[in-house]
């Protein structure tokens, strides 16, 4: 892996319409175009509308990758992270996050399930994999960390049951991050050995609805915040790294504890992929379309 490689990667997984949203009678209007295009139709506007006249809300959006309802976990690992692996056993710095609303997707990518495993599992396989082909003249040591920003949102834990609609969504009301580190020693004779330190960070961030709720009050509204501030944040310095030539360039990681811990990972010799999430139903047109927007603008200005 080259150093030169696209250092920011911008990709949309959109997941299979659920059972309850069938039984509600939702319909898909976001569409995957190629393998780079999706199309997010207005599900207000006049479906027999065919000339599309008044179709003013439907937009085309454009990422590195597009990934629908028949990818697989599979597809999406080996198109995204697969290629940062060996670069950071040999020291370079990835990070990877999951952004989306609740119940978009993100915990499928990011951890998945025994028979389909995301991309924590197949990252640490392939990871292992790599280090063990190597092992003859190479000597690591890998140190894992898991944790959950926020300490604000564990205090909330009373509230957090009373939550009317929670259905597991424990951990979309922080950011888990997932941090790996890998030293390489090369193995010689000599004192003038080479170390390699490489920081992957997988980062399944807070469901990012909570941070648009306006009628949340008191710690809600305080944890929306939070959780704006850092997703504004976190898409700040994304942009400014997605900007050519912009190493030099001041990036403001001090504007949350999210991109302080991921000032390694964002900065320097870091590759960053950012996985947006959405569910392709009508009812969350709304959602859909807040999200396919930040996730563009990470990019684009
Ligand atoms: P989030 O972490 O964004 O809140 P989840 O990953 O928990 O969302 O997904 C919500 C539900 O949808 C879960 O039951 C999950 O198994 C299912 N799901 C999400 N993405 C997919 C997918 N690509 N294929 C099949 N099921 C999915
Ligand atoms: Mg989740």
């Amino acid at each position: 892996m080259e150093p030169k490689d696209q250092q920011l990667m911008v990709a949309l997984r959109i997941r299979p319409l659920s059972e309850a949203e069938l039984e509600e009678g939702a319909t898909i209007i976001a569409h995957k175009v190629g393998d780079q295009a999706v199309v997010l139709m207005d599900p207000s506007e006049d479906p027999e509308d065919t000339l599309r006249a008044h179709r003013s809300r439907e937009r085309t959006f454009i990422f590195d990758r597009v990934f629908d309802q028949h990818s697989t976990q599979e597809d999406v690992y080996s198109t995204t992270i697969r290629r940062l692996v060996e670069g950071v056993i040999s020291g370079y710095n990835a990070t990877v996050f999951a952004y989306g609303p609740s119940g978009a997707g993100k915990t499928h990518t990011m951890l998945g399930m025994d028979a389909e495993p995301g991309i924590y599992l197949q990252t640490l396989t392939d990871l292992f994999q790599a280090i063990e082909e190597t092992r003859d003249h190479m000597d690591y040591c890998v140190s894992m960390s898991y944790l959950e920003i926020m300490q604000l949102l564990t205090k909330g834990n009373r509230q957090r049951t009373q939550e009317p609609t929670a259905t597991n969504k424990t951990s979309s009301r922080s950011h888990a991050v997932l941090q790996v580190t890998v030293c390489q020693r090369r193995r010689s004779p000599d004192l003038a050995e080479e170390v390699h330190l490489g920081k992957l960070f997988m980062v399944d961030l807070a469901g990012s609805e909570r941070a648009s709720q306006t009628q949340n009050r008191g710690k809600r509204m305080k944890e929306g915040a939070h959780i704006n501030r850092s997703l504004l944040a976190l898409g700040n310095c994304i942009n400014a790294l997605s900007e050519k030539g912009s190493r030099t360039q001041y990036v403001n990681f001090r504007d949350s504890k999210l991109t302080r811990l991921l000032k390694d990972a964002l900065g320097g010799n870091s590759h960053t992929v950012m996985i947006a999430h959405i569910s392709p139903a009508s009812s969350s047109f709304e959602e859909s379309r807040t999200t396919l927007l930040y996730a563009y603008r990470a990019k684009n200005i």
